[in-house]
């Protein structure tokens, strides 16, 4: 039997979330994000529950690549655009719409030779710093753009630092809406701006200049996170709030049980001790499965576990191919725990019970998207077609 760890991808829940972030964008289209293979999940695996999406959006062009091997014929964004020069052959290729963000991306652009002009869009670095024309050099980089024979239309897009949150005490979007209308106010083009965590908070809300203006969901919204089950502002909401469903379960067994007697350590460094006679499970699960090491630090510092739908906690350090959990609190509920019961690290229990990865995370002093994208190649993962219950 090969070791019991597996990673379950849910159908329906994919489908779900993509719904509710139609809902979230109103009238706009809806990219949905796979980069990083689909936060981890696949692309071949949730290309069918998301292929109702009207474009997905990635940065890596075998990825692309193996999109149009889907035979998906709508449009597919780069969101970095080209890393060099002769990427572009493969966009004009593959059709495939990409990012400006730089002078050298319209130089190459100005250089390519191709027979149908491209579609672009024009990046505006409206106060994240990472990529993107500054407010006061948007307007010339787009005038160049437009003036190219290799360029068919031009789109506007920026991205935001703090839709999740806030800035400096202020609505953490604001001062970059103001920085992007102010500097697009009069040009052409379709617009871009909200993540999964603006187009949930702020989509349908906050308008872009004056009443008669769209929305801020403008012509497109980049949904990424939420798509994958995630509060994109997590812990201040979680996906019961945002009514989004776990599209992920990382699953194991139950190896091996310990009785551990008051005063006795548990795993490596000696860093919890039991406080009394304690059951402990051994799950095989561990840091090379991509599972969070930071997840279990100290005497009171445990992620939160499922064992038989039964929430309880780590113990000890996670090693790498297994980890430990209290039994105690199982045990106390009437539920049996037996080698091979079930434990469910993040996603949803075969008893019905949920755990959300955004509580796992927390834990662990990161954020769901680090955990779905490190579930290590020795992890099988399926995809589940049915429904899921709630
Ligand atoms: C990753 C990414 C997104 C999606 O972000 P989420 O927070 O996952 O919704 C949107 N836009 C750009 C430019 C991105 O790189």
């Amino acid at each position: 039997m090969p070791r019991p760890i597996q990673a379950t991808v849910h159908f329906a829940a994919l489908r779900h979330n993509l719904q509710r972030c139609r809902a979230a964008a109103g009238a706009a289209r809806v990219w949905a994000v796979v980069k990083a293979n689909a936060y981890g999940h696949g692309i071949e695996r949730v290309f069918g529950a998301l292929r109702g999406a009207d474009g997905f959006a990635l940065l890596d062009l075998a990825e692309a690549e193996r999109l149009r091997a889907l035979d998906w014929r709508g449009p597919i964004l780069l969101l970095e655009g080209c890393f060099e020069p002769r990427d572009l052959e493969v966009c004009s290729r593959l059709n495939l719409w990409h990012v400006v963000h730089c002078e050298e991306q319209i130089e190459w652009l100005s250089r390519h030779k191709t027979h149908t002009p491209h579609k672009v869009f024009l990046k505006m670095n409206s106060g994240m710093n990472r990529l993107g024309f500054r407010p006061a050099a948007f307007r010339a980089a787009w005038a160049r753009l437009q003036a190219l024979p290799q360029v068919d239309e031009v789109g506007l897009m920026t991205h935001f630092s703090d839709a999740d949150g806030q800035r400096f005490g202020r609505e953490g979007i604001a001062h970059q809406v103001e920085a992007f209308v102010a500097a697009t106010a009069d040009l052409p083009g379709e617009r871009t701006l909200c993540n999964s965590a603006a187009t949930l908070r702020h989509a349908l809300r906050v308008r872009l200049g004056d009443e008669h203006a769209p929305a801020l969901a403008a012509d497109w919204v980049r949904a990424g996170i939420a798509l994958y089950g995630s509060a994109p502002d997590a812990p201040a909401h979680d996906i019961g709030h945002w009514d989004l469903q776990p599209t992920m379960t990382l699953a194991s067994r139950l190896i091996a049980i310990q009785d551990v007697p008051a005063g006795e350590s548990i795993g490596y460094g000696s860093t919890f001790v039991a406080p009394q006679r304690m059951r402990v499970g051994i799950v095989a699960c561990g840091y090379a499965d991509g599972y969070p090491r930071h997840a279990s630090l100290g005497q009171d510092h445990g992620a939160p576990v499922l064992v038989r739908g039964v929430r309880t906690r780590l113990v000890g350090r996670v090693s790498m191919d297994m980890l430990a959990v209290d039994l105690t609190p199982v045990e106390a509920n009437g539920v049996p725990c037996q080698l091979g019961a079930e434990v469910v690290l993040w996603g949803r229990s075969a008893y019905g019970t949920v755990l959300p990865i955004d509580e796992v995370a927390q834990a662990a002093g990161t954020i769901a998207y680090e955990l779905m994208c490190a579930v290590a190649p020795r992890v099988p993962i399926t995809a589940d077609e049915e429904a899921p219950h709630r």
